[in-house]
């Protein structure tokens, strides 16, 4: 089988389909507050693609966009809320799709991390979890989540 040379993603309700060439420019967890509220996440994982290489490939129309007071453009679909874009006024050359949106491959795996001091504290730092009783599929920490600094945890082992 050939190696793909597109990758493509879609939002949540399917009105929406984004193509980005393979291999992405690259890729990374974003953890500020702004991706943050825009994705309702701990954090938002991103493909960064040359705008050169990125297209709507369907549901253009449907396509809502916010502009921040940086000038950073956030796009969305219209019909179910899922974010499609992230454009960045120092990045112009750069479109920036969320990583969720692919099933498949991008070429890129994301390395990288920007603003994770800004990491919220309740954010999972990967702590330690077992199964709670009576309840099929939830895991949790115990009763009590381990106190420590949210960057202490992710630097220790
Ligand atoms: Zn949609």
């Amino acid at each position: 089988m050939a190696t793909p040379t597109i990758a493509s993603g879609q939002c949540l309700c399917g009105k929406v389909s984004v193509e980005i060439g393979v291999p992405a420019r690259w890729a990374w967890h974003d953890h500020s507050p702004a991706s943050r509220r825009a994705h309702g996440a701990a954090y938002a994982t991103y493909v960064g693609s040359w705008r050169s290489r990125f297209r709507i490939a369907k549901g253009a129309r449907v396509i809502a966009r916010f502009k921040d007071e940086a000038g950073d453009v956030r796009a969305f679909c219209s019909g179910c809320g899922t974010p499609i874009s992230y454009e960045r006024k120092r990045s112009p050359q750069m479109v920036n799709v969320p990583r969720a949106l692919f099933d498949g491959g991008t070429g890129r795996e994301p390395l990288y991390h920007i603003a994770l001091e800004d990491s919220p504290e309740w954010a999972y730092r990967g702590e330690r979890l077992k199964p709670l009783k009576g309840y099929p599929g939830v895991l949790w920490t115990g009763p009590r989540r381990r106190r420590r600094s949210g960057l202490e945890a992710l630097f220790e082992r």
